[in-house]
């Protein structure tokens, strides 16, 4: 545990320090849960939106885009079921008087069993060496079993009681687990209670007309509400999707893991419309069709896996997430969801309007079924960013640190660095600058001596740092060094532009795919 506070602890600084991500208003002493985006970060985040759009909206010709207002007409969110469901259960210590998610509490507590299940994993695989089959030892391994056993049961009970509402059964479970306040030990708990998570605010100026507004706490909604105009204007025709990415408040009780969970976020989803029926079918599909997506920026097969949902929400009939391995153990990323004909059949229930689509092949009309697929640009922005982060070990015995982002996400694709800061070299390093920055983000550096600059590039997570010497002078050569190998090939300047494009091209990562 402590090995992966140390790692988080290490993302956070990184992050600060190399102009990634800044807490919000810090000079005030900063905003719980909120953060900005510095100059590196921006860029990265616009990189991971621009790949997603890529895959979800250009590469589709059935899939198409949106930008809807994050205020909404008040009787969305009634007609959603936000105002009356869109409940964390919460639970206070007493004695510290801390505030936690009751069913966050329970699925640390699991999380804790499964630590013990990676132990004897660990400790059968180096006993048995090459013979062992992991598989095998999960499922007949009394001591896994039973762990696991205990897990599913937890699991399955809170599920259940939260579908009920039987918050007494969450609180009880707490109790007769010995679940403590991480933070003093304390088991003083308070009844599990429900709590809103939406942000309300006003629209008008005058308090006796003003309306109550709400921070849209989805993008989903906007999607929802405008099917028809664009099924209509764009002519399309089922399956289709409409896809968007946009900001997303919520008012997060356990907001104490960076970007991981914060008040003001981004999403990036994406509602597929489909007929009735064919639901099994599309959720499927689409779990696999986003899992390569992720796969296809080479972060390690290992660090997902799938988790379906005990407890479905009040418009699923299917759920599952996509876990990804953040320094702090397995957590959600990607939520996919089958949410049936409910959006849209409240919506048509709420306003009076048909949101129906017209079938010519069936001659019939129906409300279609959705699947949904919807990520936080956040949360992958944490998952990208620290897996990325390593202490590398050298030869000459020291250490480096780079930051291995995958090159097609990175702020900057190339460095551009003058030996020396004379004879002419910055010159002709502007002026490769000045050629390349039309088709890709690069930096001109030429402070310090070049193996610090270096260093600092493979911090910054920049893919290629470009040399100009004296050489270049004589015969329009220059060094280009790779990140992630430290190998340093030299090549004529105009060669540059294609190694470059090469390993940074949005087609060659998404053809991965
Ligand atoms: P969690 O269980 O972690 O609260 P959720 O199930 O409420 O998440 P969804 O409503 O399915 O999340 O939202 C879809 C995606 O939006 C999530 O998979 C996550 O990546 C992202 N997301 C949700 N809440 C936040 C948040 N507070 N901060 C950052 N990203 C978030």
């Amino acid at each position: 545990m402590a090995k992966q506070d140390d790692q988080f602890k290490k993302v956070i600084s990184h992050a600060k320090e190399y102009g990634y991500v800044f807490q919000s208003s810090e000079i005030y002493d900063g905003l719980s849960a909120v953060y900005d985006y510095a100059q590196n970060g921006v860029e990265l985040k616009n990189n991971i939106r621009d790949y997603w759009w890529k895959a979800m909206v250009q590469l589709n010709d059935n899939i198409v885009g949106l930008d809807a207002a994050i205020f909404m007409h008040p009787t969305t969110w009634k007609a959603s079921g936000h105002i009356d469901a869109f409940n964390d259960p919460l639970i206070d210590n007493k004695d510290s008087k801390k505030r936690y998610r009751a069913d966050v509490l329970i699925e640390d507590y699991c999380a804790k069993i499964e630590t013990k299940i990676n132990k004897e994993i660990a400790k059968a695989e180096k006993r048995f060496g090459d013979a062992f089959n992991k598989e095998e030892f999960i499922s007949t391994n009394p001591r896994v079993v039973g762990y696991q056993e205990k897990i599913n049961t937890i699991l399955s009970r809170m599920g259940k009681s939260l579908e009920n509402e039987d918050l007494a059964d969450v609180k009880a479970l707490i109790e007769e687990l010995e679940i403590a306040d991480p933070l003093t030990g304390s088991r003083n708990w308070t009844d599990v209670k429900q709590f809103n998570l939406m942000f309300g605010t006003k629209l008008g100026a005058s308090i006796d007309t003003a309306m109550d507004l709400y921070l849209r706490p989805e993008t989903a909604q906007g999607i929802f509400v405008n099917f028809l105009n664009v099924q209509k204007t764009g002519r399309m025709k089922i399956p289709f999707g409409i896809a968007q990415t946009g900001k997303a408040f919520r008012n997060e009780i356990v907001a104490r893991q960076f970007i991981f969970r914060m008040r003001e976020f981004e999403q990036m989803e994406m509602q597929f419309f489909i007929k009735p029926g064919t639901q099994k079918e599309w959720y499927e599909q689409w779990k696999k069709t986003r899992l390569k997506w992720h796969l296809s920026l080479g972060m390690g097969e290992e660090n997902y896996r799938f988790h379906d949902h005990e407890k479905l929400a009040h418009y699923a009939d299917a759920a599952a997430d996509i876990e990804f391995k953040f320094p702090f153990g397995f957590k959600e990323l990607e939520g996919i969801h089958s949410r049936t004909d409910f959006d849209l059949g409240q919506h048509e229930k709420f306003s009076n309007k048909k949101l129906q689509y017209f079938d010519h092949e069936d001659n019939q009309s129906y409300v279609p079924y959705v699947i949904e697929t919807s990520i936080g640009l956040d949360r992958m922005f944490l998952a990208v960013f620290s897996n990325s982060l390593v202490e590398e070990e050298l030869d000459n015995n020291t250490t480096r640190t780079v930051l291995k982002l995958p090159a097609v996400l990175a702020p900057n694709k190339a460095a551009i660095l003058p030996l020396v800061k004379k004879d002419g070299l910055p010159d002709i390093a502007k002026k490769i600058v000045d050629d390349l920055k039309w088709d890709f983000n690069v930096v001109y550096d030429e402070k310090d001596a070049v193996g610090r600059r270096y260093r600092r590039q493979d911090a910054n997570g920049t893919p290629f740092c470009i040399t100009v010497d004296h050489d270049t002078l004589e015969n329009n050569t220059v060094t280009i060094r790779h990140r992630d190998t430290m190998e340093q090939k030299r090549v004529k300047i105009e060669e540059v532009r294609n190694i470059i494009k090469k390993e940074v091209d949005v087609k060659e990562w998404l053809q991965k795919m």
